[in-house]
């Protein structure tokens, strides 16, 4: 994607999905095509699986250091999800904001109905997945959770996906990585030029001038 215009602001985007979806997947792609565009590390109690790193894919930290930060409004927002905390940083916002960049928030649907409420311009994408069976797969196929957490998982997936489909900005089926990603990117795009969204100041129009 090319870098935005001068008239072009930043966008909060928040990503949602239940685990197993390719949401993440998604917002890798999305985060190396778009040249201004940070991930909002998160921060959350539970313990790193497979691969992932503190401090790239979540800020790993335990409960005590958690409420410290509730405690210091270090959160925009903040939710326990499958009996962890996780919280996504007010910085990441601000950075934004400031930077005019857009900032990508891999969170769940009511951390982004939470984001939406104290940032009406934020936008919200939730992604499903091809269907409940393939969802059922893919989460067994990772083979870091036991039966147990994962029959919780698709209990979640299911009221996830009924809340994101009936309160986010667009939905996103999955069932093909390139069309899917390539309708994300066209809502980066096209939100990028919305208006009211777009900087006109700097254009001298109006006033006669
Ligand atoms: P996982 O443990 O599989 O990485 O994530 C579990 C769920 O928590 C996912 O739905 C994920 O999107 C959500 N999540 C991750 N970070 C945050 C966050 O900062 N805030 C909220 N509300 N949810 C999050």
């Amino acid at each position: 994607m090319n870098a935005p215009t001068v008239l072009q602001p930043g966008l909060l985007l928040v990503l949602s999905a239940p685990s197993g979806a390719g949401k993440t997947t998604l917002a890798h792609r999305l985060l190396k095509e778009t040249p201004d565009a940070v991930f909002s590390i998160s921060v959350t109690t539970r313990r790193p699986r497979g691969k992932e790193r503190d401090g790239v894919d979540y800020h790993f930290v335990d409960v005590a250091t958690f409420q410290q930060k509730i405690e210091k409004g270090e959160f925009v927002e903040w939710a326990e999800v499958h009996s962890h905390f996780y919280g996504s940083l007010q910085s990441v916002v601000d950075q934004a904001r400031a930077r005019k960049s857009v900032a990508i928030f891999d969170i769940d649907v009511q951390g982004g109905q939470a984001i939406k409420r104290k940032h009406p311009d934020a936008v919200t994408v939730f992604v499903l997945p091809p269907s409940m069976e393939e969802l059922e797969r893919r989460l067994r196929d990772r083979q870091t959770d036991s039966d147990e957490t994962i029959r919780r998982r698709m209990l979640a997936a299911r009221s996830e996906m009924e809340r994101g489909v009936a309160l986010y900005d667009y939905i996103i089926l999955n069932d093909d990585f390139e069309r899917a990603y390539s309708e994300l990117r066209s809502v980066v795009v096209a939100e990028r030029c919305r208006r009211g969204r777009v900087d006109v100041s700097k254009l001298g129009l109006g006033g006669g001038g």
